[in-house]
């Protein structure tokens, strides 16, 4: 249970004042976690990325155009637009003893002007100084405020991500009545550490972003900032550290046996490991067979063969005499390693469940039980997997695919239906070393550092769009060649305003060229089993084209897919793009991708598109992406389920990564169940965070 005095924070942002039911909606969209409502905390985290500075108090002679400045001045008079020539702005004229300003205002509202600006009435007008002609004049001044108005006007004001219907001025407004909500909480990190980095509290910390005096908090290196990140990072690092403890701390088991499943799959796989694969084969196999809890990342590019390793990984926790899960996060994932495996496993005798969300009624039903009495060896599903109702008889190595689509926490639950359950988790995403420390603590990895043999470069291409008509022609000729294609669009959703290309209308036009045998069309709003059927289609070759949204980004496996083209490419990421474009080059054929970007590129969507001319190699494409993009977006976006930071920047907080896992290490051993007074502390800062899956275990062990 939360403890209580965090409980205003974790309320909803309309329990604040002026946050009615519209700008709760609002709210939802810029700072809501999907599917759930803002609280006062996401508005706490959403910090503000810089601030005007209204405090240069200058007499009107002194203003340097150019600069915001706050005036002191007398309103002289006004000048409305001439009669007819609405288009003429309104002016008014105002001065001190030094000299004049006219505030110019274009479609004015004359009433409110009259209202706003009283002749002879002192004002305070702040804005941007310009020089017009050689007068000074303020344009559409920010503000317009008198005596009293001055007293509530924040002279630093902060600036934030917005959505349409949000102003920076409101947001900071509700930002500040958060900030009267924040409880007076014991201070969780070390004295000396605080007094080295001269970090603040962090309630002040708060403070001096969303209610700032000064500039010195937006620097990229301030203080306030820097303490809230390493908040963050200590609440990541120490949930990570119990996690990684209370796994450990199970006595372990052996989750191999005498390597005869293993012998046997070698034999029927139809392809001989690369080395990389054995090797990550071994370090599993050793880990499964010591007594301790394996927890191990599997990290291979795309098309590397991950699928493979999870294969005999699985088959040994089986001859050890316990099952295996294996979870995708996606149904269509699910349902491709299961057809993939099925015939392995039948002809290596291992019995192979699938269990996913679509699963209903007595199939389920018969599922469910098989897990339960071990008449299940193997089963492969998506999150369904770790739901209530699933119990297995005796669930020995969890596997995770694709883990980057899975929250921190889903990454984890599998590992909990069993008793020391060992846990492989894969991703394809090439995550540098820091981050590696930053998502996954000190996490064993293993690395496929190579293809299998007898894969061709892919011939990438960048082909402005307005050649799509030779384009076309092109995927005519390589279909009647024998080739797949893929024709990736951009997702519509929320974007109507942009020009993007509807898969749909693409799929039409598709389809009036190569006909509605040819041609099919994958989305992820279609019903699950119409995307099965479709996807089926084109691995077995009925269909030639599938046009597709970036529902085939993830692990899909068509090897005789040898053509991918995908449109409007400088929307896309270079990660990305990478995922999408590793869909191709699978099989022993030449592959070709055709990256149709909407001429000019701009110049992070040129280098992206370079980049994916030049290399196919996974880490150095994160590399670039992390020197283009610089926030720690690698790891996908907030709304792939990734494991995201709200207020770590890893391109300046990296050096804090290794100072929070040390710090966690430390907490670790002195104080394993938190219970000292820094322990009790800690405890909230893992609330705050929302790490506190990580208190349960405290509470089992
Ligand atoms: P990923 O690592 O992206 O999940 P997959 O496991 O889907 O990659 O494997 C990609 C393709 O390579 C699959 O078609 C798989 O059968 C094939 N493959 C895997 N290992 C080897 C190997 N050692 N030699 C040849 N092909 C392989
Ligand atoms: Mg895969």
């Amino acid at each position: 249970m939360r403890p209580s005095p965090l409980d205003p924070l974790f309320a909803e942002v309309t329990s604040l004042p002026g946050v009615g039911p519209r700008m709760r909606l609002l709210f939802d969209r810029l700072i809501g976690e999907p599917g759930k409502s803002a609280r006062v905390l996401d508005l706490l985290f959403h910090l503000p990325h810089g601030a005007v500075d209204r405090r240069a108090r200058p007499t009107v002679a002194e203003a340097v155009p150019g600069e915001i400045v706050t005036l002191t001045v007398r309103v002289a008079s006004h000048h409305p637009s001439p009669p007819g020539r609405s288009r003429a702005p309104y002016r008014v004229v105002v001065e001190d003893e030094t000299g004049d300003v006219t505030l110019v205002f274009f479609n004015a509202d004359r009433r409110r002007l009259d209202k706003l600006l009283p002749i002879g009435e002192e004002r305070f007008v702040s804005g941007k100084i310009e020089l017009w002609d050689g007068r000074r004049q303020m344009v559409h001044p920010d503000r317009v405020v008198d005596a009293a108005g001055l007293a509530d006007m924040p002279v630093v004001e902060p600036t934030y991500g917005l959505t349409e219907g949000l102003t920076a001025r409101y947001v900071n407004r509700i930002a500040r009545a958060a900030l009267a909500r924040v409880p007076e909480l014991p201070e969780w990190q070390k004295e000396s550490w605080l007094a080295r980095n001269d970090f603040p509290d962090f309630r002040t910390a708060l403070e001096r972003l969303h209610a700032p005096q000064d500039m010195a908090a937006f620097a990229p290196d301030s203080a306030a900032r820097r303490r809230l990140a390493y908040d963050e990072l200590l609440a990541t690092q120490l949930a990570l550290a119990l996690l990684r403890k209370s796994l450990r701390r199970a006595p372990g088991r052996e989750n191999v046996g005498d390597g005869r499943l293993v012998a046997r799959l070698r034999e029927v796989l139809p392809f001989a490991l690369t080395g990389s694969q054995e090797q990550a084969v071994a370090d599993i196999r050793r880990d499964l067979a010591a007594p301790q809890r394996m927890l191990r990342l599997l990290q291979g590019d795309v098309g590397s063969g991950k699928t493979a390793v999870a294969l005999m990984a699985m088959a040994s926790a089986v001859e050890a005499g316990r099952q295996a899960a294996m979870m995708a996060p996606t149904e269509i994932l699910a349902r491709q390693h299961f057809e993939r495996l099925a015939p392995l496993a039948e002809a290596a005798g291992l019995r192979l469940g699938l269990l996913t969300g679509r699963d209903k009624g007595a199939e389920r039903r018969r599922t469910l039980a098989a897990l339960a009495d071990g008449g299940l060896d193997i089963v492969v599903g998506t999150h369904a997997l770790f739901q209530e109702d699933v119990a297995f008889h005796d669930l020995g190595l969890a596997v995770v695919d694709e883990q980057h689509r899975f929250g921190v926490h889903q990454r984890f639950a599998l590992g909990a239906k069993g008793a020391a359950v060992d846990v492989l988790v894969m991703t394809a995403t090439p995550i540098p070393r820091t981050l590696v420390l930053t998502y996954f603590g000190d996490m064993d990895v293993s690395v496929l550092k190579e293809k299998p043999a007898g894969r061709k470069p892919i011939d990438t291409r960048t082909v402005p769009l307005e050649r799509l008509d030779e384009v076309v022609g092109a995927t005519g000729r390589a279909i009647r060649g024998g080739a797949r294609v893929y024709w990736v669009c951009p997702l519509v959703a929320e974007s109507e305003t942009l020009d993007v290309a509807a898969a749909e209308e693409r799929y039409a036009s598709l389809v009036s060229v190569f006909g509605s045998e040819a041609v099919g069309l994958l989305h992820g709003k279609m019903p699950g089993r119409e995307k099965d059927a479709v996807m089926a289609r084109f691995a077995a070759g009925d269909l030639k084209i599938l046009v597709a949204t970036t529902v085939i980004e993830v692990g899909v496996d068509v090897p005789e897919a040898t053509v991918m083209v995908i449109e409007h490419a400088e929307r896309f990421g270079l990660a990305q793009l990478h995922q999408l474009r590793g869909r191709i080059g699978r099989g022993a054929a030449a592959s070709t991708c055709l990256l149709l970007y909407k001429a000019p590129p701009g110049p992070v969507a040129e280098a992206r598109l370079r980049i994916m001319r030049e290399t196919e190699d996974g880490f150095r494409i994160a590399e670039e992406d992390l020197k283009l993009r610089g926030e720690g977006e690698i790891l996908g976006t907030r709304q792939s389920g990734a494991p995201d930071f709200r207020l770590v920047r890893t391109e300046t907080d990296a050096d804090l990564i290794a100072a929070a896992r040390d710090d966690a290490r430390l907490v670790i051993e002195r104080d394993p169940r938190l219970a000292g007074p820094r322990g009790e502390a800690l405890k909230l800062l893992l609330y705050l965070f929302e790490r506190d899956e990580a208190i349960r275990l405290l509470r089992a062990g």
